[in-house]
């Protein structure tokens, strides 16, 4: 029965997750390679279709059961326009994406900012399912959120609402990936763990796990890497873990005091591995930190669609007509 069901994509900077959705969002198959951002926008356009055709056949269907396509793209959506013209993460520059992927899938798209896709998932089908405001907050590579309130999508000024990984919170602090000093970013994402283990082990001579698993060669630690340190008690990690999560319950705690959300949802790569064992931090940087609500006012909650709540978010949306 052709229109009945949705592709979603998650295109990330390294990899690409393309999954087929039901009407249900029951989520059907799926399939994963890797970006190679260096192909371009028609190269990484076609890589997107070839998974999602993987998707499709694994799922028993094919394009002709499809009516649109979501694509979650690491950028800010004008929503004027519903195009992306600039992806840093991806090194690309003043390219109109939804207009050049379009050609490539002949099928309607819609692209929607990666985080916002995330979150609006969990609100929808995760954790912060029944809840009307909500706050996601997604540890990966970087620190993304997103913002629904009162059951919408707050989306804001050229699309750029939600950056909640760069919210200030050390004046003259760390330095970001973004240019600005002490944004949360630099001090929750696996960007900020890498660049601590450099400092603490190569320009001050400590001593950690770490150097076992990766060689002294701090960039991309992988998560997994992270939590058996972690988990073996390693000293360094666990303050580097430690510090970074009661950071992130800070920054979600002046959030609160913004939006007095009823839910605030964890979730990315990191949190994925960590599962629980950083919501002891993240609670107490937040309720240390809250202002005129009590901490049992807020749900925090972890994501519970893991890898899935992007591309689902992207369907979602896609199926909505980006009307969320
Ligand atoms: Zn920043």
């Amino acid at each position: 029965m052709p229109g009945k069901h949705t592709v979603g994509i998650d295109l990330g900077g390294t990899k690409i997750l393309a999954i087929v959705v039901s009407p249900k969002l029951k989520v059907l198959a799926r399939s994963k390679c890797k970006t190679k951002s260096e192909l371009g926008i028609d190269g990484t356009g076609r890589r997107m279709k070839e998974a999602s055709e993987e998707a499709l056949k694994e799922a028993g269907l094919s394009w002709k059961d499809v009516e649109s396509i979501g694509i979650a793209v690491p950028s800010a959506i004008d929503p004027d326009t519903g195009d992306a013209l600039h992806s840093p993460a991806l090194g690309w520059i003043n390219q109109p994406l939804r207009k050049r992927f379009q050609q490539i899938f002949r099928k309607k798209i819609f692209l929607e900012n990666d985080v916002n896709c995330g979150t609006l998932a969990e609100f929808r089908a995760g954790a912060a399912k029944g809840y009307g405001t909500v706050v996601g907050y997604f540890v990966g590579t970087g620190l993304g959120g997103g913002i629904i309130i009162n059951g919408k999508l707050h989306t804001g000024v050229r699309g750029s609402a939600g950056e909640l990984g760069h919210e200030i919170i050390e004046y003259r602090g760390r330095k970001c990936g973004c240019g600005k000093l002490g944004c949360i970013e630099a001090y929750c994402s696996k960007t900020a763990f890498c660049r601590q283990f450099h400092r603490l082990i190569v320009e001050e001579g400590g001593k950690s796990l770490i150097s076992e698993y990766t060689d002294n060669n701090f960039k991309g630690i992988k998560s997994s890497v992270l939590l058996k340190c972690f988990k073996a008690k390693d000293k360094m990690t666990q303050k580097v873990i430690e510090k970074g999560f009661y950071f992130l319950g800070l920054a979600a705690a002046n959030q609160a005091s913004i939006i007095a959300p009823e839910c605030i949802v964890f979730g990315g790569g990191v949190v994925e591995a960590f599962q629980k064992s950083v919501m002891p931090y993240i609670r107490k940087g937040f309720t240390e930190n809250l202002f005129a609500l009590s901490p049992d006012d807020i749900k925090l909650k972890l994501s519970v669609l893991g890898d899935d709540a992007v591309p689902v978010g992207a369907a979602i949306y896609a199926m909505e007509k980006g009307e969320v």
